[in-house]
């Protein structure tokens, strides 16, 4: 089974934290999505297992497009794949595009059946910090919305580390996420991304930059909130009650392949990487498969290895000595061996029948302790 990611590249505005491949301009609003359609069947042979169980429009902001265009996407991969009728086909929405008219057509008149919508905060100095469209009543509204034409498979996004953001706000925040009853939190700490506007403004002293201490104060609180709500920290931004984990995600997390289309998407078929181009205009223009793919990189054995601690180590099911041995052999199993010692002995790392977990305190460190453990 294999996943589809859809990449919708507009946005209203730029939010100042953003380094994903995002324009705010309309400029080319009208020929893009006959160009998705146009790679989808470009590139429908990538994928070796043509059987799909995830489709994903992230972006950008998806909710951008109309119910009829996310519809003629959708009816594209149908003809081109073998879309499972139970697959999981997840939209990600900015709060103030959900006025119940948009979310009625979404759920009556698209397969849509899981929302994904970019909250990040409740509160409206945060949002304005973070220079979001939206304000913490637009928040509210759009899940309310959503909750009341049948969204019941839903995930919001939550920073936290917002200079902004005092403990006593970042509890609240939490709290009105559980009050919701939504089965699924993506929540990341904020990072100062280099040429990002945010970065300029820390840069000039226009505003405040993030701090480590609270951002790890947050981070701990997020741990404890979620555990006493009940729900699994499957992966180290996400946490979902039992039954909701984001089944695309996991193909990334679990090794699973897929095909991304538009502008920067990437894709994995098991045996290469591939990245889209990062610009509208060639993107419009390309009429082959050359044009649109701008880079492809076969992998080689200590690129899957590393790529497999880096993954496995960020989730819940952990790092396999015996996935390593059987897929890289004793050479990378003796290496693993040999640097998992230090972060065990640290209190960062456990081990349960051959299987290596973060600690709640190697998560602060989790990205240190992966490169370490690299060939
Ligand atoms: S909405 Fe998302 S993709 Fe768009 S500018 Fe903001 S962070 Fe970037």
């Amino acid at each position: 089974m294999s996943g589809i990611y859809i990449h919708i590249p507009f946005c209203k505005r730029k939010c100042h934290y953003c380094n994903f491949y995002a324009l705010a301009s309309l400029k080319y609003r009208d020929e893009f999505v006959p160009a998705l359609i146009q790679e989808i069947e470009l590139r429908k042979e990538y994928l070796t297992d043509r059987k799909i169980n995830t489709i994903y429009f992230g972006g950008g902001t998806p909710s951008m497009l109309s119910t009829k265009e996310v519809n003629s996407i959708l009816n594209k991969i149908k003809e081109s794949f073998e879309v499972n009728p139970e697959a999981e086909i997840t939209l990600e929405a900015n709060p103030d595009d959900l006025s119940p008219d948009y979310l009625k057509k979404l759920k009556n008149e698209t397969p849509v059946n899981r929302l994904s919508i970019g909250i990040q905060s409740f509160f409206d100095d945060d949002l304005t910090y973070l220079n979001r469209v939206h304000n913490g009543a637009n928040a509210k509204k759009a899940i309310e919305n959503a909750k009341r034409e049948g969204f019941n498979n839903m995930t919001i996004d939550l920073i936290y580390g917002i200079p902004t953001l005092t403990n006593e706000k970042w509890e609240k925040n939490l709290e009105t996420f559980f009050s919701f009853e939504i089965p699924h939190l993506s929540s990341y700490a904020l990072t100062i991304e280099p040429k990002t506007a945010l970065q300029v403004l820390i840069d000039l002293k226009k505003i405040k930059n993030t701090s480590e201490d609270e951002t790890v104060s947050h981070f701990e609180i997020l741990l404890e909130k979620t555990r006493q709500h009940g729900f699994v920290h499957y992966e180290i931004s996400n946490f979902a009650l039992p039954g909701f984990y984001s089944k695309h995600n996991s193909t990334y997390w679990l090794g699973g392949h897929y095909l991304g289309v538009g502008p920067s998407a990437h894709s994995y078929n098991g045996l290469s990487r591939q990245w889209n181009v990062k610009n509208m205009k060639q993107y419009i223009e390309s009429k082959s498969v050359e044009n649109i793919v701008l880079e492809k990189e076969l992998l080689t054995e200590e690129q899957r290895y590393n790529e497999y601690v880096m993954t496995s180590l960020r989730t819940s099911w952990g790092c396999d000595i015996e996935h390593i041995r059987n897929g890289f052999g004793e050479k990378f199993v003796r290496h693993f061996m040999k640097e998992i010692q230090k972060p065990i002995q640290a209190g960062k790392m456990i081990v349960n029948e051959n299987v290596f977990k973060l600690t709640d305190y190697g998560k602060l460190f989790a990205d240190g302790i992966a490169s370490d453990l690299f060939l």
